[in-house]
């Protein structure tokens, strides 16, 4: 065993974060080889140290697709490469009933309403204002829209949204047409619009470095945000990418985003995108349910494609060792396959 990764990972149980050095050092090793196995298995101990081994199910609903502006070469809706060509934009029965779907049980932390980068913003207050009165108090709302100015978030704040998703993407202004400096915009006007705001290393793909993964770890340490997520980038048919990163690899650096927040207080939720068991046995805690629209999928709905719902993201944090759910209000949930059952039979 590497002497320096020994010493980084017994500081790190001892509640001291690594370094920024100590984070390129640690993505360093091969994703198999026993270091990683390693600091896998400290990053995963201390992640459910700190939350009492308990995880999160985040939902998504995609409300409408059509060939984007935006035209990230990585997403299936990029305007230059899309086979979607119509329109589709859910309708309020729809809206209203997949929002149902995903917070019937009351244990959903929170629910996203994505839209393309350009959105007709009364269409989205209306959609958010059905989501406020059909999920219960404690599932918390978030965007995930495009570069937005902060009079805007003050009308979706008001209109009930509790959270932004909003990231400066891997090649941010590179493989996207937008400059990281517009997304870091937006971050600061849904701030000033007192909207809390979660963060997301992604889409991480085969070219990206130590240097480059970890200069985002650092930025989301300094960011203040609520969650610290991972995602690799997804080889969607269509797009110019088509490697992909293993989910071995992709737990490595889950492992060293862990170890890294360590740094905050209170340390951060940290999903893991698409989950697999690998990660949630190596610091990630939170899962995302899918419907509707989806850029890593071809098919329109992607609760017939790549998406899972809720209680397939429950089950598999039970699988995962997970002891309790949190709700969006802090309460924790025993998961235990009773509760699952009984959430089953909910409708
Ligand atoms: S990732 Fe978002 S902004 Fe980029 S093309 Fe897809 S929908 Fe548009």
């Amino acid at each position: 065993m590497d002497k320096r990764v020994t010493e980084i990972l017994h500081r790190a149980l001892e509640d001291t974060a690594p370094s920024r050095e100590d984070c390129i050092y640690l993505l360093g090793f091969d994703s198999a080889s026993p270091e990683a196995t390693f600091m896998r298995g400290v990053a995963n101990d201390i992640a459910r140290r700190k939350t009492g081994n308990t995880g999160l199910i985040f939902g998504q609903v995609g409300l409408e697709l059509f060939p984007c502006e935006a035209d990230c070469t990585f997403c299936s809706f990029g305007k230059s490469h899309t086979g979607f060509t119509g329109k589709i934009t859910l309708d309020e029965d729809t809206i209203r009933q997949k929002v149902h779907d995903f917070t019937k049980d009351g244990d959903l932390y929170c629910l996203w309403l994505m839209t393309m980068a350009d959105f007709d913003l009364d269409y989205y207050l209306r959609a958010l204002r059905i989501a406020r009165e059909t999920a219960p108090p404690q599932t918390l709302l978030y965007t995930n829209i495009g570069d937005t100015d902060y009079e805007t978030f003050v009308k979706i704040r008001d209109a009930g949204a509790d959270g932004a998703y909003h990231v400066v993407r891997l090649g941010e202004g590179v493989y996207t047409t937008i400059s990281p400096e517009r997304r870091r915009q937006t971050i600061e006007n849904a701030r000033r619009a007192g909207l809390k705001l979660q963060d997301c290393l992604e889409p991480i793909g085969t070219e990206h470095t130590p240097e480059e993964l970890v200069d985002h770890i650092f930025q989301t340490i300094e960011g203040g945000f609520d969650t610290a997520g991972v995602m690799k980038r997804t080889p969607v048919p269509g797009t110019c990418f088509t490697d992909e990163i293993t989910n071995l690899r992709m737990a490595q650096i889950v492992a060293v985003n862990a170890l890294a927040v360590i740094a905050l207080d209170p340390y951060p939720w940290l999903p893991v995108h698409e989950a697999d068991p690998i990660s949630l046995a190596s610091g990630a805690n939170s899962i995302c349910a899918e419907t509707g629209v989806n850029p890593r999928d071809t098919e329109a709905d992607t609760s017939t494609g790549r998406g899972q719902d809720v209680s397939a993201c429950r089950n598999i944090l039970w699988q995962a060792g997970f002891e309790y759910v949190a709700r969006g209000d802090g309460i924790r949930v025993a998961l235990t396959p009773e509760y699952m059952a009984q959430c089953d039979a909910n409708v």
